[in-house]
């Protein structure tokens, strides 16, 4: 098999499929989205919690999120599929009176920048989250424009847009290297036959270091670290108004799942996977449940939310998520070969940013701009630091371990 495309995405993850969405919306709809296995989005992107939270520590990561929940909101209007975003809010929630300072900036600082968020008291978090303990808690606001959805929903409503305007995908087609003429690409070899094309994207997740690499011998300054999330069994009164609760200080999240809860954690120690020494058919799947480390978690929430400790958990997801060293996304064309393009050093916000990352990198491909300042995420920005893989591994797991310290969500 052979065939050619304008554009040809790599993955079929919910960043590949934004991006196909966002091209085809903007007219370019010559577009080949390859997945090398036969479903789409089931690596990271199925295991993802789904949280949609505004609260960001820089203005481009807030415009982002902005611009997630505004094409979320509209999107069954505009396209006819539903990604199903649950505009609930989210409740963060301070354990400290350090934490409870530092809410005090975060919610002056979201208001002057138009995220509405105020500070509640016990009463209004028992209501909201009616298994809550307050006497365990300090402080905490409210951010009522947050939200979550199933993050497979989120990226099948991609897919069938896409595909409405004429994108075509093709599963079970793994990109194997790519075709360069005069420093401009070409194609991209597969397993079944090369695909010609002039611009490619690689949005492979985890894999998009070993692909860039293999591409065009540029290696991204960002390490695969698993993160990980439970489900437990149904528990009783848990209102549909729930929002998304942030225990910061116990560097968990938690929001309502099914009947019962869904709770993640950022471990202060967490576990790098290099892809590079696994077996070229490693996946998501082989990843062994997290069982320990979950145990932590469910500790860590206990006096906050009693009720976990009696609820048995059901299920255990846990995926390879990209940091770069700064926690910044690494997002451009690559350097050497005119035409290709990668994305990667998702930071565990790859839901949330999704609609964003697929807008600038259509904007790229299809204008030749992202559509703003991205200098941020340059992939090129640790210059020659990023050669130094053992510092670019600690500066990642340091950034992975601190997620939700009072430093590292300081707003600027
Ligand atoms: C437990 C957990 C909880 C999370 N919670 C949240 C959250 O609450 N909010 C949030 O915003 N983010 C969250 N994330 C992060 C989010 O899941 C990721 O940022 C996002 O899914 C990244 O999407 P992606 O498309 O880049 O990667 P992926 O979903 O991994 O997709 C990449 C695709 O590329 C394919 N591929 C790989 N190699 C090839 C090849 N050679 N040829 C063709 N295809 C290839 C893969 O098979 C895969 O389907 C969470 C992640 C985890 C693990």
């Amino acid at each position: 098999m052979s065939g050619q495309a304008s554009t040809v995405i790599v993955g079929g993850g919910i960043w590949g499929l934004s991006t196909a969405y966002h091209l085809a919306r903007a007219g370019s709809t010559d577009v080949v989205v390859l997945e090398r296995n036969e479903r789409l989005f089931d690596e990271t992107t199925s295991q993802a919690a789904g949280l949609v939270g505004q609260i960001r520590a820089t203005p481009l990561m807030r415009r982002a999120v902005r611009y997630a929940i505004e094409l979320f909101t509209g999107f069954r209007a505009q396209t006819g599929h539903d990604p199903g975003f649950r505009q609930v809010g989210s409740l963060l929630l301070a354990l400290t009176p350090e934490r409870t300072a530092s809410f005090a900036e975060h919610v002056e600082h979201a208001n002057e920048n138009g995220v509405e968020a105020y500070f509640v008291d016990g009463a209004e978090m028992s209501r909201l989250a009616p298994h809550l303990e307050p006497s365990r808690v300090e402080g905490g606001y409210f951010v009522p424009g947050d939200g979550y959805l199933d993050p497979g929903r989120c990226a099948e409503a991609f897919r069938a847009a896409a595909e409405d305007l004429g994108v075509r995908i093709l599963t079970g087609t793994a990109a194997t290297g790519l075709s360069v003429r005069d420093d401009r690409v070409a194609g991209v070899e597969t397993d079944r036959g090369i695909f010609e094309a002039g611009r490619v994207v690689v949005t492979a997740g985890p894999w998009t270091g070993l692909l860039a690499k293999t591409m065009a011998g540029h290696e991204p300054a960002m390490v695969p670290i698993r993160h990980q999330r439970v489900t437990t069994a149904p528990a009783p009164a848990i209102p549909g108004h729930h929002p998304v609760v942030r225990v910061t200080d116990a560097s968990c999240y938690l929001r309502p799942e099914g009947g019962g809860y869904l709770y993640g954690f950022f471990e202060p120690y967490p576990t790098t996977y290099d892809l590079e020494v696994l077996p070229p058919g490693f996946r998501t799947a082989d990843i062994e449940e997290p069982v320990e480390v979950m145990d932590e978690a469910r500790e860590r929430l206990a006096p906050v939310f009693p009720i976990l400790r009696g609820l048995e958990v059901t299920a255990y997801r846990r995926g390879l998520t990209t940091f770069a060293p700064d926690g910044a996304y690494l997002i451009g064309p690559v350097p050497g070969v005119a035409g290709l393009f990668a994305a990667t050093g998702c930071a565990a916000l790859g839901i949330a940013g999704s609609a964003a990352v697929g807008s600038w990198l259509a904007n790229w491909v299809a204008r030749g701009e992202p559509g703003e300042d991205l200098s941020p995420f340059d992939p090129e920005r640790f210059g020659e630091r990023a050669a130094d893989r053992e510092w670019v591994r600690r500066r990642a797991e340091e950034f992975y371990g601190d997620y939700y310290s009072v430093a590292s969500m300081s707003v600027a």
